[in-house]
């Protein structure tokens, strides 16, 4: 495996650099917008409409539709009434009340190092979170990892990309969208099947073990593993972007 052509990092949030457990965090994350929204269909509709709409989200291929928009489309479609009325609705939630959740979450140091030597060795840095929340969203996610979004050069979000993971083409369009070839990057996650799939379109991958979500099915395929500290030492010994 090559590693001196690498200049550009992907990284994942949620697992990798923020400590959050999402099978934990999202029961409680779903409870929370039921609340807020307090949807005059109920809840238990609410809930199946916003969960089927995630769904749809992940599953599209379709390339000219954002992720955002089959969302919404499909949410609509269950609940009534406009998007508008909705997007500021969910728009309030992740201000007013998002915020709140992030005492599920436990900050690590060694990410804000990752960060600083990554931004010292003058890697172009992208923020590959599964491009499931809207932005707003993921900045929020980023302070609890004490992270800032200028740290990153490019944040995936449910606004600005049409694929979600393990689909290669949510990698393949990253890379499109800066200008970047597969062997130029790194893929850092600790998702064995979402974040590994970079591996698929010739993206060097690293598996975090830290909080490692293995598919049962498959065999993890990976370029090379370790804890996020491994990491650290790892991108140490790389030499800096020209
Ligand atoms: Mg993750």
């Amino acid at each position: 495996m090559k590693t001196n052509k690498l200049d550009t990092l992907l990284m994942d949030l949620d697992g990798t650099l923020l400590k959050l457990d999402m099978d934990s965090f999202l029961p409680k994350y779903m409870d929370d917008v039921a609340a807020f929204v307090n949807y005059d269909g109920g809840k238990k509709l609410f809930l199946k409409a916003f969960w089927t709409a995630s769904l749809a989200m992940v599953e599209d291929s379709n390339p000219q539709k954002t992720n955002e928009e089959v969302f919404f489309h499909t949410f609509c479609s269950l609940v009534g009434s406009s998007r508008e009325k909705w997007q500021v609705l969910f728009e309030r939630y992740y201000r007013e009340r998002f915020p709140l959740l992030g005492e599920l979450s436990t900050f690590d140091p060694v990410s804000v190092k990752i960060v600083e030597e990554a931004r010292r060795k003058n890697f172009f840095l992208v923020l590959a979170t599964n491009p499931v929340f809207p932005r707003v969203a993921i900045e929020e996610r980023l302070k609890w990892a004490d992270l800032k979004s200028h740290d990153f050069d490019f944040i995936t979000s449910f606004e600005n990309m049409h694929f979600c993971k393990p689909n290669p083409g949510y990698y393949r369009e990253i890379l499109q969208k800066i200008n970047r070839s597969p062997q130029q990057c790194l893929m850092l996650g600790n998702d064995a099947v979402e974040d590994m799939a970079a591996g698929e379109i010739g993206i060097t991958t690293y598996l975090v073990e830290d909080m490692l979500i293995e598919s049962k099915k498959q065999a993890p395929k990976y370029d090379f593993r370790g804890t996020l500290q491994d990491f650290l030492s790892f991108l140490q010994d790389l030499p800096p972007a020209l």
